[in-house]
């Protein structure tokens, strides 16, 4: 029976160490941490995300700037917000929520962020700054993964890590936070050969591919530690009539792999909880840096 890695409990254990470095630096920074979440247009799952993430914000005492766009907004006026929120002192970390709607780009939206208020570490700047070694802002899904390893003290000086995905959002800073804890780490992505044989190698298999249930048995070297970060949601079971919902599932088969792991992630429960929480991280993170605060959390974001 593998060890269950909680991201939920975590990330409570994680929300309590928040607000005592808040109470800890409110007197000096004179003013709560903020952060924006900028949402465009009205996609519903973004709806429930950007209220998890303030809810989180009012948990831990970070004040919630966010703002609310119409989809039929042109590119310049996301970009006046944004510009507006990167000037703002009282916001010390911005996110904007994807996906935007159509007709408007990503990327130069993104890039317009300012970095040290880059809440979800995922400007060119910033992935940069982990390629170094240097501090900033770490991209949240991956960084929320190494404490949940680090937790559960799994050892990765010299273990044999793979990660499955090579997405900017999550396999490749994966890639680059396990290397940077010493761990030896090959990428597999949708053009690997014999995925199988390659991730069996794995002492430490993370699964970012995006394709449900994709990892079996067959996949797992018995005793790895396996954490899965694909969230996907099923057809709903015809049984279950009309209106009901689709289970969570993972990249991951977890009644299969559970059974010879050492230790994996459920899902939900796993990698999820933690992606929120490491903006919330990366938020606080910065707050003490403008104000000069030691950073009391850099064995979660240097
Ligand atoms: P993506 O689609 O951008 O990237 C998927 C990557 O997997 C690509 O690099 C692709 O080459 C690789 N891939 C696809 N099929 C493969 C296969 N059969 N074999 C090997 N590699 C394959 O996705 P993403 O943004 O990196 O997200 C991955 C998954 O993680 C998604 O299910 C997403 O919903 C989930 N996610 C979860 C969280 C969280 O907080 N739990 C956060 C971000 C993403």
């Amino acid at each position: 029976m593998a060890l269950r890695l909680d991201g939920r409990q975590l990330a409570a254990a994680l929300e309590l160490r928040l607000r005592s470095a808040i109470a800890a630096g409110l007197e000096q920074a004179g003013r709560p941490p903020g952060l924006a979440v900028l949402r465009v247009g009205d996609d519903p799952a973004s709806g429930v995300y950007v209220a998890n993430k303030e809810k989180a914000c009012e948990r831990v005492g970070i004040t919630s700037h966010g703002a609310h766009l119409a989809a039929d907004n042109p590119a310049d006026a996301v970009a006046a917000v944004i510009e507006r929120l990167n000037a703002d002192p009282s916001v010390d970390g911005i996110l904007l929520q994807l996906p935007l709607p159509k007709g408007l780009e990503e990327s130069p939206l993104l890039a317009l962020i300012d970095p040290e208020k880059d809440a979800d570490g995922l400007h060119t700047l910033n992935l940069g700054r982990l390629a170094k070694g240097e501090s900033g802002p770490r991209s949240c899904t991956p960084a929320g993964v190494m404490a949940l390893l680090r937790q559960a003290q799994v050892s990765l000086s010299g273990a044999r890590a793979v990660v499955v995905g090579r997405s900017l959002l999550v396999g490749q800073p994966m890639a680059l936070m396990l290397q940077a804890a010493d761990a030896t780490v090959t990428v597999a992505h949708s053009r690997t050969r014999d995925l199988a044989a390659l991730t069996r190698q794995a002492d430490v298999l993370v699964v970012a591919a995006g394709q449900p249930l994709l990892i079996g048995a067959e996949h797992v070297r018995p005793g790895a530690v396996v954490v899965d970060v694909g969230i996907h949601r099923l057809p709903p079971d015809p049984a279950a009539g009309p209106g009901a919902k689709g289970k969570l599932c993972g990249d991951v088969r977890f009644e299969e792999v559970e059974p010879i792991a050492a230790a994996i992630t459920p899902v939900p429960g796993g990698v999820g909880p933690m992606t929120v929480t490491m903006l919330l991280v990366n938020t606080v993170v910065a707050w003490g840096r403008r104000h000069g605060l030691d950073n009391p959390l850099a064995d979660l974001v240097p």
